[in-house]
């Protein structure tokens, strides 16, 4: 087996315990890659290696030109390495090989090709005073960032950190899931190729609790950590980087709700909720796990939403037929199935779907659990759909925001003053109406409650990752003098 090192200060190494672990491919069962395992003593030199490549290097110097022509070649290189990308995502987690090669890896790119321009094209902002005073806005590189990645879009989510960090003129550590190392580490070999010097960006695999992870936190040398993950994980991240006052930006779990009304053009909200919770074998924290349809459609929905799930073919992700693989991990599948195990004793009904083979979960749609039951509260994250119905405009708000989550929802509706006034009332950090999925990377992204702290994308990954500083300068001979005394200053 081919051996995924860590990349620190521009060479690719072992760990120096010489510690391996291994990756499992979800669909043969089989370790498939050995991977170097970090700890401690990584972290130290990867953070070293990013922090003396900020301080002394010359990346944050560079121009944003300069930079983004590093950032978009190695989107070209990426582009030109799609088979290999998109197959170590797929090994390492079992996602569809036409997702990883069609969607993540094109998306990852093109972060990189997005973030660069941004940064290239961004203004600040001048602010003219009636004193004789002129002040402007600077934005500069915050310094060295850790980012710590999830496996469900493991190339897609550490792109989406990386880019905005390294073209605002960070350097960054990047710590991607235990299970899903191998198409970051072909990514920082890449970036060598691109040009990016030594030490901009560093890859540390291993896993979090009492190991890499949790000692990139708790870092004094970090100046940001950007985290995707579970929300019980992101607290204690947020915990360890307050010991610093770290800045921490959190993208955390979601239970979103989906909402079909009476008028909603069935045609167009059957495939979106179909897509919505069982892509990526509903490894998705956007994923629309909590379905509520207004009654008078709910039979006539149901109908039409189980025939398409159950079209959906899973097999061997490698296959370019498949589109639901096996779920990512034993331990991954063992959660979902005590879900599923558990859905009559907690009073619902299994309509479609249930176990398939291996580690395959089929598109499962539940019926008649209360709103009580685990399976409606909990994060899935699984091709597992729970089925309400609801009778007014005003329940079905009620019920979309009963949890305490609240990365997004979704509405499919043919009222327009409707569509704008439920957007506004559902608790979420994006709200999609008559779709799902479709993003403009200048918007916000991110969550309210337990599905995150911050918002990334644009302008606000550029809030994040970069120092805001005001500059006041006294610009004409009308500017009052020097005060002789102290002054009183206004905050
Ligand atoms: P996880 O929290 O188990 O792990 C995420 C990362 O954190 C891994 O790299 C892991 O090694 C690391 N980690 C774990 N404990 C740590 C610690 N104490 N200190 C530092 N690092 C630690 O999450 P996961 O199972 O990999 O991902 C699935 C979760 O991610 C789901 O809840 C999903 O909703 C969420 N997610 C959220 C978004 C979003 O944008 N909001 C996107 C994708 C996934």
């Amino acid at each position: 087996m081919e051996l995924v090192p860590h990349l620190i200060a521009g060479e690719e190494v072992e760990s120096t315990s010489g510690a391996r672990f291994h990756t499992v491919d979800p669909w043969t069962r089989e370790a498939w890659a050995d991977v170097a395992l970090g700890g401690e003593s990584e972290a130290d030199r990867a953070v070293a290696a990013a922090r003396r490549a900020f301080d002394d290097g010359p990346w944050r110097r560079m121009g944003f030109a300069e930079r983004g022509a590093i950032l978009h070649r190695l989107a070209d290189l990426m582009i030109e390495h799609t088979a290999e990308l998109a197959m170590a995502d797929t090994r390492d987690m079992g996602k569809p090989i036409t997702d990883s090669a069609g969607h993540d890896v094109p998306r990852s790119a093109s972060n990189f090709r997005f973030f660069a321009d941004h940064a290239r094209l961004a203004t600040g902002e001048a602010l003219p005073m009636d004193s004789g005073h002129h002040a402007y806005t600077r934005f500069e590189p915050a310094g060295v960032v850790a980012a710590i990645a999830p496996w469900n879009f493991p190339l897609m989510l550490e792109t989406w950190k990386i880019a905005p960090a390294l073209a605002w003129g960070n350097t960054v550590v990047l710590k991607p899931a235990e299970d899903t190392p191998s198409s970051a580490s072909l990514l920082g070999r890449l970036a060598l190729r691109a040009g990016m010097p030594p030490g901009v960006l560093n890859i540390v695999h291993g896993f979090g609790p009492d190991s890499v992870g949790q000692a990139l936190t708790e870092d004094p040398r970090v100046d940001r950590i950007t985290f995707t993950g579970e929300s019980a994980t992101g607290r204690l991240i947020a915990r360890a980087a307050a010991a610093n006052l770290t800045p921490v930006s959190l993208e955390m779990g979601g239970k979103g709700a989906n909402l079909v009304f009476a008028d909603a053009d069935l045609d167009t909200a059957v495939p979106w909720s179909v897509r919505a919770i069982f892509s990526n074998a509903g490894q998705v924290c956007l994923a629309g796990s909590r379905l509520y349809v207004e009654r008078p459609v709910l039979e006539e929905f149901l109908e039409r939403f189980t025939a398409a799930a159950g079209e959906l073919r899973t097999g061997d992700p490698k296959d370019h037929d498949t589109q639901l693989g096996p779920l990512a991990s034993e331990e991954h599948y063992k959660k979902v199935r005590s879900f599923v195990d558990g859905i009559e004793a907690d009073g619902g009904r299994v309509l479609a779907g249930g176990l398939g083979d291996g580690w395959v979960v089929r598109p499962t749609v539940v019926v008649g659990a209360p709103s009580s039951a685990r399976v409606c509260r909990e994060e899935v994250f699984g091709p597992v759909v729970v089925v309400q119905p609801f009778d007014t405009e005003a329940e079905a708000v009620a019920l979309a925001n009963d949890t305490p989550y609240g990365l997004n929802a979704m509405l499919f509706t043919q009222n327009l003053s409707r569509a704008h006034r439920v957007s506004a009332a559902l608790k979420a950090g994006t709200v999609w109406t008559n779709c799902f999925f479709i993003r403009d990377l200048r918007a916000p992204f991110g969550g309210v409650g337990d599905s995150g702290i911050g918002r990334e994308g644009g302008q606000f990954s550029r809030e994040f990752f970069t120092e805001p500083k005001a500059v006041v300068m006294a610009i004409s001979d009308d500017a009052p003098p020097a005060p002789s005394g102290p002054t009183r200053s206004a905050p």
